[in-house]
């Protein structure tokens, strides 16, 4: 049995990088690795289980000096782990695949669509893709060496199609001689359904099944679709088996989705990549970004204030760039942050109020401001704190839907005391890069 030292040690790594690295890297790689009891009685080693190898060649090449610290290390002073495969119910259940007969020459039947504006060097990075992106291009440098398949999931607008777009163009670009199709689902049942009309489905079959890079978008469409399914399926199964790359996108990930057993632990088996929503300064980011292809200059004040009222969806950040552009030519105003007020204010949302407690608040409040909760509810005026409190105050009021007697009360002070804070701190914003951020930051941790 492992002892309870060792399980002990891998929690704390794990509280460790959690602290050191981005969620979405954390929920992609370290999250999923299980701590096995070691079968041979050692103490002196560590057994994980891991989803596939990537994971090991992750864990090392980032955190080797972190493991050491934490887990017994071999004689070499090497971090004392082994590694498991994480057996997937297919990996269980079917026999190693057959190999298949080398691919048919077959013209492409239409030319790969891809949208122009999809194209890596668009697709800002920030924490929420890193991991994604780099995947991507992995692939879109060494198809079918590395990740395969990879499997991309997370919500709408957050940019799936643009990264399966981009691998696309890269690969058309580098590598011209590969056959590449980039498809959405609905497509790719389309075909199906027509082929079998026209009596061609063993020329779909053939061309499907002679491609380098098969790029499927939008999966969750697969889903109650049996006879699809199981054609999908068999093409996979054949390319994966030909060491061929697919990728696919989802809205959610493989597990979750109504899909065969044998379809989900096929999708498993790769990489699983979830791209998460923006942080505020990659918001900002691509908004900016965004306002710069249209030809429309937006001051970096104005880009944080639509960065931090829109923030669940890229696509939603492009709309408001498209009419603030169109109400700029319009009017025949500069950008300000009155213009945004006037025309995006139906497009900005609200962050959800009813979780968020003074207590978290002052918690948030706290840490970024490096001050002491206890000092947050005293009295003391010292410049830093009495700031620190009226942001507190200032949150409480916009975060919690509650009245201002009853927020007053959760911080000993009367509603006028919160109103006053309120108008302090609004005035303050106006032109103090630094505080706005601190107080997205505050935010950010809350949401
Ligand atoms: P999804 O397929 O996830 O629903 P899309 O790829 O269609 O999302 O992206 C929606 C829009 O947002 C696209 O126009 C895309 O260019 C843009 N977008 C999403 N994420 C980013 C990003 N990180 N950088 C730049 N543009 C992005
Ligand atoms: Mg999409």
């Amino acid at each position: 049995m492992l002892t309870l030292d060792t399980r002990e040690a891998w929690t704390q790594f794990l509280q460790f990088a959690k602290k050191h690295t981005s969620k979405t890297a954390y929920e992609n790689w370290l999250a999923p690795i299980r701590v096995l009891d070691s079968p041979s009685d050692s103490v002196e080693s560590i057994v994980l289980e891991i989803p596939n190898v990537f994971v090991k060649t992750y864990l090392l090449d980032n955190y080797k000096k972190d493991l050491c610290a934490f887990l017994p290390v071999t004689a070499t002073g090497e971090p004392a782990i082994e590694f498991v495969l994480k057996k997937t119910t297919l990996q269980q259940k079917e026999p190693p695949p057959k190999p298949v007969a080398p691919p048919v020459e077959e013209e492409l039947p239409y030319k790969v669509k891809l949208n122009p504006l999809y194209h890596f060097e668009n697709y800002i990075e920030g924490p929420s893709n890193q991991f994604v992106k780099s995947a991507a291009m992995g692939i879109a440098t060494r198809p079918g060496c590395s990740y395969n398949p990879l499997f991309i999931h997370g919500g709408v607008g957050l940019g799936k199609t643009h990264l399966l777009h981009a691998m696309g163009y890269h690969l058309q670009a580098n590598q011209k001689k590969l056959r590449i199709q980039c498809i959405t689902t609905e497509a790719f049942i389309n075909d199906l359904v027509d082929s079998l009309r026209n009596k061609s489905v063993d020329k779909m079959k053939r061309f499907y099944r002679s491609l380098d890079v098969l790029l499927v978008d939008d999966i969750q469409f697969l889903q109650n679709r049996l006879n699809f399914e199981e054609e999908f399926c068999n093409t996979f199964e054949s390319l994966i088996n030909q060491n061929k790359q697919i990728v696919i996108t989802s809205d959610k990930p493989p597990g979750q989705l109504k899909l065969s057993e044998r379809i989900v632990g096929r999708m498993e088996w790769g990489l699983v990549a979830h791209v998460g929503t923006p942080d505020l300064e990659t918001r900002v980011a691509i908004l900016q970004h965004k306002a710069e292809q249209k030809g429309l200059h937006i001051p970096h004040s104005v880009a944080f204030f639509i960065a931090e009222h829109i923030f669940s969806n890229v696509r939603q950040l492009e709309g408001a760039i498209n009419r603030l552009t169109a109400h700029c030519r319009l009017l025949g105003q500069e950008v300000s942050e009155e213009l945004v007020e006037h025309s995006l204010s139906e497009l900005f949302q609200t962050a959800p109020k009813q979780r968020v407690s003074v207590e978290n608040i002052l918690k948030s409040v706290s840490a970024v401001f490096e001050v002491r909760i206890s000092d947050l509810r005293g009295t003391s005026r010292t410049k830093e704190i009495a700031l620190a409190r009226q942001v507190a105050m200032y949150l409480a009021k916009e975060m919690i839907d509650d009245s201002l007697m009853m927020i007053g009360a959760s911080f000993g002070k009367t509603h006028s005391t919160i109103l006053h804070a309120c108008k302090t701190i609004v005035g303050k914003v106006e032109g103090n890069e630094g505080l706005r951020r601190q107080i997205a930051l505050c935010r950010r941790n809350l949401s």
